[in-house]
């Protein structure tokens, strides 16, 4: 059998190197010490994870993908994800907002590296990326990454909807933003706009991606947050009206955001480590569960029936795929992949979204009434896994519409 709380992924199996082990290690700490036992409150309550950030903070998490020589942990992007995964198996809410915060690293960092700037650009990228570091690394702060507004932007059908209007300082910025996780409680809001043209009509090339401090003029908070899952998220409204924001609030150069959505896709591919720690979860749950031995709940064996066997069998086949095509993807991310590379990005995404409610719904199944009660971390985590295939611009429908569509049809062709 193995044993409750190993890795997922095991340090010589999947070829770790010493800081992605670390890493993962720390995570799971973190996790089983801090994280797990606070979920149920977040999730009841439906209130930010509070605390949990003040440990992420301790542990340097907020600054994981922050180069070491600027104070950070110097991860990558596996490093990232395999630690993601590890605090999403405790609580997904933290570990989903945490992946907002982190991307602001991520792709003002190793993204916007690889995609090679001109000189004068990448001076001046280096210098406001260092100020949005340091307010990471020395003061705690915290980025949300809100870029939902309920039209085609999100999907990257349609140039967004909040406006930049230039100014010779900055930008005046308009618009809503739905679904925006972290509302209320992060530092900076790291919105994707669209800046006015004066003569012509603005596209998805004028896209600009800018941070915004959460106590600006002009940025309110509005509605309630009381969903089927990921509670502790706290993704309410955020509304922008005339709201002055400096150039120096750029956390990328116009028109970088647009090109490494193109040119390095998994950047979306971010949100799944979340949902592999969730489907790891249930498999945790439903061992423990079947062997009598989840604390709070009495000591009795199910194990030995057949039927239960043959579920966590199920179970487990389904994880090891996910595992698999997961750390796959999550390996070969890099700028300019090949076609081959990006749908098999798209049906990771696919296979991890989906299957971990799959997997949690067995769980369900194979556990019985008495596991399903609130009381129990399976209820929450069937519920927030749902949540997975939901999530723009890869949601699972968008996945299977492109897999499908580029599978029949070369570049260019039509019917
Ligand atoms: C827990 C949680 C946290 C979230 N946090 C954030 C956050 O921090 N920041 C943020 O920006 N967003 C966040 N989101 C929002 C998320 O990305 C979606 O925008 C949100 O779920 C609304 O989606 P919708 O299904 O109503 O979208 P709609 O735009 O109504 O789309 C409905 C469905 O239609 C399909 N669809 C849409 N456009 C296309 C297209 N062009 N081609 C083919 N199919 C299409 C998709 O499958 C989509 O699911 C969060 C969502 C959840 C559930």
């Amino acid at each position: 059998m193995q044993n409750i709380d190993e890795p997922i992924f095991e340090t010589k199996a999947f070829k770790l190197n010493k800081l992605e082990e670390s890493l993962s290690k720390k995570a799971r700490e973190l996790g089983i010490k801090k994280f797990a036992n606070r979920a149920f409150k977040y999730d009841d309550d439906a209130v930010f994870p509070i605390e949990n950030y003040k440990d992420l903070y301790k542990e340097g998490f907020l600054g994981i993908c922050i180069p070491k020589s600027q104070g950070g942990l110097g991860a990558g992007f596996r490093g990232y994800a395999l630690a993601a995964a590890e605090i999403g198996r405790y609580c997904g809410a933290t570990a989903l907002t945490w992946n907002m915060h982190v991307c602001s690293t991520l792709w003002t960092g190793i993204l916007a590296d690889d995609l090679k700037m001109p000189k004068k650009m990448q001076e001046t990228h280096n210098k406001k990326r260092s100020m949005h570091y340091k307010r990471i690394i020395k003061e705690g702060a915290i980025y949300s990454q809100p870029f939902s507004e309920g039209g085609g932007g999100a999907a990257g059908a349609t140039p967004f909807l909040t406006n930049a209007q230039p100014t010779k300082n900055g930008w005046i910025v308009n618009g809503k933003k739905i679904f925006a996780s972290l509302s209320g409680h992060a530092s900076y809001y790291g919105i994707l706009c669209t800046e006015k043209k004066p003569d012509e009509l603005s596209s998805q090339k004028d896209t600009l991606y800018l941070a915004i401090p959460a106590e600006a003029e002009g940025v309110s908070v509005q509605g309630e947050w009381n969903p089927l899952g990921m509670r502790g998220t706290i993704s309410k409204t955020l509304i922008f009206k005339d709201v002055f924001v400096p150039k120096n609030s750029a956390l990328m150069p116009k028109g970088k955001y647009y090109e490494a959505a193109k040119r390095w896709p998994h950047m979306f591919l971010t949100l799944s480590p979340t949902y592999v720690g969730l489907a790891q979860a249930a498999i945790d749950f439903t061992i423990k569960y079947l062997r009598g031995e989840l604390p709070n709940t009495p000591p009795i064996k199910r194990r030995m029936y057949a039927t239960k066997q043959l579920t966590v069998a199920e179970m487990q086949i389904q994880m090891e795929n996910i595992k698999t095509i997961w750390f796959q993807s999550i390996s070969e991310a890099r700028v300019d992949p090949s076609p081959q590379q990006i749908k098999r990005a798209y049906a990771t995404q696919y296979t991890v979204m989906e299957g971990a409610h799959k997997i949690a719904q067995l769980a369900i199944r194979t556990c019985g009434g008495q596991a399903m009660l609130k009381s129990l971390s399976l209820e929450r985590i069937f519920r927030d896994s749902r949540c997975g295939s939901l999530m723009l611009p890869w949601t699972a429908e968008i996945c299977l519409d492109r897999i499908g569509k580029t599978s029949l049809y070369n570049f260019g062709e039509k019917d």
